[in-house]
């Protein structure tokens, strides 16, 4: 009999044993996690409600996975949203959808996602070890080291996460063993992360608190050139911006505060408005109660400008510098990890040691919020699972 060894027990590691169990069910499957239960993060996700996956086709999950979305075409044509919704639908968690495509358990409460995978996981019978830290791996003999024991394995999956809230569990060990091991790991940086800026509306918290809809958010490079803009949701905090809109477009404001000291974005706040087209003055108190502009983003407004043409155009072009990000600790996803020139796409195995498999975050794919980057831990772990034999 074989024997599976799988290291992590988020997402991508329960699906990963799952799977490996699911398509060789005479193999001893063993999922192995530091924490005293499994799904540490994962309860934390989506507000405590798990944003589990997004209810779209594998090409626009591609287009959402910001670094690295071609590497996922082959393991979403063997796992992909459907199959996500399936699993949980049928598992005793059935989800729901609401904006933007995102799909919840229809209970908002995180815990039942991680009660569906672990029941699962009881009904195959895969020997779960908790409170067990992985300390060592020894690819010679084939055999890792744990706080508890050591394992032999005839393969192993590595599923132990980015190194983003690492009271989660997801601390980096993995990486530093990988890199001995001669596995390429690339620069890992945070991703998905709120934005800081020094302007005066946030340092003095005039704004702070307020939320929008759907604004039109733009990122400029040295030159002034727009480099991205998208549609999306936003938070004004007391520390700059939040909210899915602020989190998008971080990627590439790292990428541009490594060169530069401060990023320039604008904010259209009334994006379905049309100037100049539609300002005559009267329209103008209809236009702000139309587009439920907030009082207080008004006020500020109007400290600089006056006429209701100038108060409109500040609204549809509203500037403002980011100088920092609020790093990992604050991040929600790893940019960075097992380089994956060395993974085969298709099976997910690394092409250095063919025993070897790996899931989730650890791999060098992060995507937008939004359900992506759990749909492409549960899409690799099943993958390295339904793959784990061909050698
Ligand atoms: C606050 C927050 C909210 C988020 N919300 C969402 C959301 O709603 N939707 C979404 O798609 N994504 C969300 N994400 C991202 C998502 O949670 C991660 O991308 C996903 O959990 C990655 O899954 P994973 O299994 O690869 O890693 P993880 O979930 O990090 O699991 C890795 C596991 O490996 C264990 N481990 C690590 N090293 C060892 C070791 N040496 N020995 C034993 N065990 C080890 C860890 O304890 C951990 O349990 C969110 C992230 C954060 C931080």
């Amino acid at each position: 009999m074989k024997t599976v060894c799988i290291i992590g027990g988020g997402p991508a590691g329960m699906m990963a044993a799952i799977s490996t169990k699911l398509n060789n069910p005479s193999f001893q499957v063993h999922l192995i996690e530091r924490n005293k239960m499994l799904g540490q993060k994962l309860r934390l996700t989506g507000g405590g409600r798990c944003n589990v996956t997004a209810n779209v086709t594998n090409e626009e999950v591609i287009a959402s996975v910001v670094k690295n979305g071609r590497f996922l075409y082959s393991t979403l044509s063997n796992y992909n949203p459907q199959s996500i919704i399936e699993f949980f639908n049928q598992n005793g968690c059935p989800l729901k959808m609401e904006d933007h495509f995102r799909m919840f358990p229809v209970t908002d409460n995180a815990v039942d996602i991680i009660a569906a995978l672990n029941r699962k996981i009881n009904e195959l019978k895969i020997d779960l070890h908790l409170n067990t830290y992985v300390t060592n791996l020894d690819f010679v003999s084939k055999q890792l080291i744990t706080s508890d024991k050591s394992y032999t394995f005839d393969y192993l999956v590595l599923a132990t996460g980015g190194i983003t809230l690492p009271q989660s569990g997801s601390d980096g060990n993995m990486h530093e063993h990988l890199k001995a091991f001669d596995q390429p790991i690339t620069e890992l940086k945070p991703a998905e992360v709120p934005l800081v800026s020094n302007e005066r509306f946030i340092q003095e918290k005039i704004l702070q608190g307020l939320s929008f809809k759907d604004v039109k958010m733009t990122v400029y490079n040295e030159n002034g050139k727009a480099i991205r803009t998208l549609t999306h949701d936003l938070l004004i905090t007391h520390f700059g911006l939040s909210g899915p809109a602020a989190l998008r477009l971080s990627f590439d404001i790292i990428e541009l505060l490594e060169k530069q000291k401060d990023v320039l974005v604008s904010i259209d706040f009334i994006p379905r408005v049309n100037l100049p087209m539609e300002v005559k003055s009267m329209d103008y108190k209809d236009i702000l109660q139309n587009e439920n502009v907030p009082k207080r983003l008004i006020d500020y407004i109007k400290e600089d400008v006056l006429t209701s043409y100038e108060i409109l155009s500040k609204l549809k072009n509203f500037t403002m510098k980011i100088h920092d990000t609020r790093g990992f600790k604050r991040a929600f996803v790893t940019n960075g990890g097992i380089h994956l020139k060395y993974v085969d796409p298709k099976t997910m195995k690394s092409k250095i040691y063919p025993f070897l498999s790996f899931a989730g975050e650890l791999l060098d794919i992060n995507a937008y919020t939004g359900g992506f980057n759990i749909t492409s831990a549960l899409s690799t772990g099943y993958t390295a699972g339904l793959y784990i034999d061909n050698e």
